[in-house]
């Protein structure tokens, strides 16, 4: 349930959405034009597919949509955090807090070779 919420608070993110919407748009026309051009160009309306054409538009949103979440959720040492959250080492177990916009610090015990993960 933790873990839904944060990605709730992170998917609501208004500019993130914004690129997907963009990215979805662009993609799923060319989608289209790609897998019912025919139709589209004869002007035969009645003979499109328009839940295919529904699903190319909803299917870039939702992979630009899972990508960025998924780079959000990684928390590399020197980098701006996105979110609070607690983070734990996962060469050797360690836990830190860190809050919006704060550097990501390297593990005390690991150094350089830190690898963060969410702890949720
Ligand atoms: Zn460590």
């Amino acid at each position: 349930m933790e873990r839904l919420k944060i990605y709730l608070i992170i998917v609501n993110d208004k500019v993130m959405l914004l690129k997907s919407l963009k990215i979805a748009l662009f993609v799923g026309m060319i989608l289209n034009i790609i897998n019912q051009g025919d139709k589209i160009f004869s002007l035969d309306f009645a003979s499109i597919d328009y839940l295919k054409t529904l699903l190319t538009f909803t299917v870039p949103f939702m992979v630009s949509t899972y990508t960025a979440l998924s780079m959000k959720i990684k928390f590399q040492v020197g980098e701006v955090a996105s979110i609070d959250s607690k983070l734990k080492c996962i060469r050797c177990n360690s836990s830190i807090n860190v809050k919006k916009n704060e550097i990501v610090p390297l593990c005390h015990k690991c150094n350089e070779k830190t690898k963060w993960r969410m702890k949720l």
